[in-house]
């Protein structure tokens, strides 16, 4: 099926009435450029849900094509003209049987979401921002990244004509800081962590030189981003599963796909049920579960972060109260699991099931153990794990042996 499907050509009624403070519930108009709320908090989209009801209906749904754009009524871009897609597919479930079954677990399944353009969901998220970026004149755009957004960022603003300026810490996966210039966007390695990177990405936009893109600070990343939630619960035939384990960093999937089941209710595609939501982090980073653990509202700085999932390494969430309130409201629990762990459980899905996991996806498979050693899901319960991007893109241990084509060969002992 070639890329431009009727999902993308489709005349779209827009739905959206509005944007809203997350924290304050104050409103904001649609159509209009917007980082932050007037009170300096994350911005969440609002759709007259009413109205959607009537033509999202999964009858509609199931005529159309399964990609993204497949739900557009519940998505914010207003013209077919200003999507800048390069394919936004939907991602499989994919069972992990043989290590569920050493785990005593009956229901194991990965959503792999490294198969989506630039090889992780931040294509899902980006897309959106770009097109509305797009849709609202903007020109110059500049973002703070660990690697897979700046890259998703590149491709797209490629695509839309933009100038696009990207901020890593400079100890960033390689292959992703060469992903992004190859991209043709500027791309500058920086002696600190993604937080020190979005302080100079807001000193530029406070100066008028570009788009402030950082993580929850534009609206739009999240519509992308809840898609995944919908996706989910339409695969699994309008039934979600039992947990869900979210390697978490600023949040926006956790985040997106809580609001995403929300709006399934109101829709009446889904019932009152909800999986519980949890939040994995690093042991070397780990912000949310602490303040999880803690009983707090935010989740204060933490200090020398490390990990080898370069994707969770978030110190600071802006959204912070927003994954700790989803995972709450869920019943559900923030988790952290060592930078051996999450080597382990990548070894393990590779070798035993033939998925080749990223490092945070790695780290969902590795709470989800610990999780049932410390009784906090049981084995009778329907887990789906995220993996976030394909495991292609992080560095792999070399186990192979050299052979020596003149010398005695022994195949059998191959
Ligand atoms: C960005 C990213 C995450 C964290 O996702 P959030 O929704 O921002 O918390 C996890 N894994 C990978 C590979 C990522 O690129």
């Amino acid at each position: 099926m070639p890329i431009s499907n009727a999902n993308l050509t489709a005349e779209r009624p827009n739905f959206v009435t509005h944007l809203e403070c997350s924290m304050t519930g104050e409103r904001h108009e649609a159509g209009e450029l917007q980082n932050l709320s007037r009170s300096g908090w994350p911005l969440l989209v609002r759709y007259d849900l009413a109205r959607v009801k009537g033509a999202l209906t999964n009858e509609a749904l199931q005529s159309r094509p399964k990609d993204l754009w497949r739900w557009r009524e519940l998505l914010p871009v207003r013209s077919a003209a200003n999507i800048v897609s390069l394919g936004e597919n939907e991602t499989p479930l994919v069972p992990l049987d043989r290590v569920g079954a050493r785990l005593g677990l009956k229901s194991l399944l990965v959503k792999d979401e490294g198969r989506l353009p630039t090889g992780s969901f931040k294509a899902r998220g980006l897309v959106m921002a770009v097109s509305m970026a797009k849709e609202l004149g903007v020109g110059r755009i500049a973002m703070p990244t660990n690697g897979n957004a700046g890259a998703a960022l590149a491709a797209y603003g490629a695509r839309a004509g933009m100038e696009i300026i990207v901020l890593c810490p400079d100890d960033t996966p390689e292959i992703n800081v060469r992903e992004i210039a190859a991209l043709g966007a500027r791309v500058y390695r920086v002696n600190g962590l993604i937080d020190d990177c979005g302080k100079i990405v807001g000193e530029g936009a406070r100066q008028g030189l570009w788009f402030d893109f950082s993580t929850l600070k534009e609206p739009y990343r999240i519509e992308g981003k809840k898609v995944m939630g919908l996706e989910l619960a339409e695969q699994l035939g309008w039934d979600v599963p039992d947990v869900i384990f979210y390697p978490t960093g600023g949040g926006t999937g956790l985040i997106g796909m809580w609001k995403a089941f929300d709006e399934l209710e109101t829709l009446g595609l889904i019932g009152s049920k909800r999986p519980r939501m949890v939040a994995v982090q690093a042991e070397g980073c780990a912000p949310i579960v602490k303040a999880f653990e803690a009983g707090d509202e935010h989740a204060p700085r933490w200090e020398d972060a490390h990990t080898v999932a370069a994707g969770i390494r978030v110190p600071k969430a802006i959204g912070d109260f927003l994954i700790l309130r989803a995972v709450r409201e869920s019943k559900g629990f923030a988790i952290a699991v060592s930078d051996e762990a999450i080597v382990r459980a990548v070894d393990e899905a590779a070798s035993r099931d033939g998925l080749l996991l990223c490092p945070e996806g790695g780290a969902t498979l590795a709470a989800a153990e610990q999780a049932l050693e410390r009784g906090l899901i049981g084995r009778d319960e329907r887990v789906l794990l995220f993996n976030c991007a394909t495991g292609l893109k992080y560095p792999m241990a070399d186990r192979s042996k050299t052979l020596d084509r003149n010398g005695p060969l022994i195949l059998a002992e191959l």
